[in-house]
């Protein structure tokens, strides 16, 4: 308080000297509980948060649903808004129930729950585990950095002739973009480059790569094998590991890159980020936009860096794949125009046996297209800059399980079926990229 009577000024100067030292010490002691609390990350909570699907009527309906996602008015949106009756899923915080309600009634916009409560589907995504296992690495659950990375060096080191760890770039945390070259041995092979864990919360996606990995190196079937060893392999699971560790240790639901963005929001989204066709449509520069393009083409280091990997095997590649989640769908280039390429054909008819290989041992149903005609329109792609700048013939995207009953918090469970499936459709792909 600042007013002080005449009779009680001595004691209250005395007063007010103890009270600043109290409040000194008060602000010492918040500062070191503040320090202490900064050191170890506390994780963001999603409790009671639910994931809407909401399916758009028509084409104006569509326009709404960006632009509210543009807003970044507390809603996240899971997907975004595409087409005339093709859902949308959005992520709405408690407190924002009753807006997200009104909303829908008021725009009468047909929508259903999803996820009733996003952090029951967080608890419940990995295996309870009675011990800390010392058996290493596997695909029963979902692995840290760290582990993924020893494991890739294990494998060099059991099959020192065939593997060979690789540095694909880094970080702006200044973490290296770690992968394997796999090679049977020969010269003049064409490459198969297979990329993970582009966007952070898609942890789906590095173990899939991991799995396949595996299957490239370990598995005995004759076919398999000399398919394989016909092509020389790239493997990289995690190619945005600041955004990967952040949503293991703090933030399950981050995507993007863990750079600078303005005062009030972090990170790029690396998948807008290439230097081809860079900003020119269906990317945001807003950094608080969760596809924000960054301040330029190839801005942030972990593009730079992985593009500058890649560029001199650029035109070795004959197969690009790249793993995403959710939706299920198989996707090629262009993103950034609606104008199908001169070979748009032949990356269908490749598209076409990938979705059928995946179907075969568990039916699971893919779709198959242009980035523009299945999605909307995207500029800045890693897939639109291999296809624009080296002409690689079959570059993909899949966007693997599910189709939003988990979404993105698929349980470990799925991770070998998933593995599985997502094999069969890379051997159809490989046996195709054999006639190309
Ligand atoms: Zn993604």
């Amino acid at each position: 308080m600042w007013f002080i009577s005449d009779s009680s000024r001595d004691s209250s100067v005395a007063d007010i000297t103890c009270r600043t030292m109290a409040a000194r010490h008060l602000l010492f002691v918040a500062l070191v509980v503040l320090v202490a609390h900064s050191s170890e990350a506390v994780k963001a909570r999603y409790d009671n948060y639910k994931v809407y699907r909401v399916i758009p009527a028509n084409k104006e309906q569509v326009k709404l649903l960006q632009e509210i996602e543009e807003s970044n008015n507390g809603f996240s949106f899971w997907t975004s808004a595409t087409q005339k009756g093709k859902p949308t899923d959005i992520m709405v915080p408690p407190h924002k129930l009753p807006e997200a309600e009104n909303m829908f009634n008021v725009f009468n916009l047909e929508h259903s729950i999803m996820v009733e409560n996003v952090q029951r589907l967080i608890d419940e995504e990995r295996p309870i585990k009675k011990f800390r296992s010392g058996a290493g690495f596997g695909w029963d659950d979902y692995y840290r950095l760290d582990d993924i990375y020893d494991w890739l060096d294990s494998l060099a080191a059991q099959y020192p002739d065939k593997i060979t760890t690789v540095i694909g770039g880094q970080s702006y945390e200044n973490r290296q973009i770690k992968g394997v070259k796999y090679s049977a041995g020969g010269t003049g092979k064409k490459i198969i480059f297979v990329d993970g864990g582009m966007h952070a919360r898609e942890w789906i996606s590095p173990a899939v790569n991991t799995y396949m990995l595996n299957q490239i190196v370990t598995s005995q079937d004759p076919d398999v094998r000399a398919l394989v060893d016909s092509f020389d392999w790239y493997f990289f699971p995690v190619i945005n590991p600041d955004g990967y560790e952040y949503s293991q240790t703090t933030d399950r639901n981050w995507r993007k890159t863990r750079g600078p963005g303005n005062i009030f929001c972090t990170g790029t989204d690396p998948n807008r980020n290439y230097g081809y066709q860079w900003s020119t449509i269906g990317a945001s520069d807003n950094p608080c936009s969760e596809t924000y393009h960054g301040s330029g083409p190839f801005s942030e280091v972990e593009t730079k860096s992985f593009s500058d990997f890649i560029t001199p095997l650029g035109n070795d590649i004959v197969l690009y794949l790249s793993l995403h989640s959710y939706s299920q769908v198989i996707l090629f280039p262009m993103g950034y125009t609606d104008q199908h390429l001169p070979d748009y054909d032949n990356m269908l008819a490749a598209g076409q046996k990938a979705k059928e290989a995946m179907a075969t041992r568990y039916g699971t149903a893919y779709d198959v297209g242009n980035i523009v005609d299945v999605l909307y329109p995207a500029s800045g792609s890693n897939l639109d800059w291999v296809k624009g700048v080296f002409n690689t013939p079959l570059p993909y995207v899949f966007e693997l399980r599910d189709t939003g009953r988990y979404g993105f918090i698929l349980p470990a469970d799925q991770i070998i079926p998933s593995g599985e499936e997502t094999f069969d459709a890379l051997l159809a792909l490989t046996k195709y990229a054999q006639t190309q």
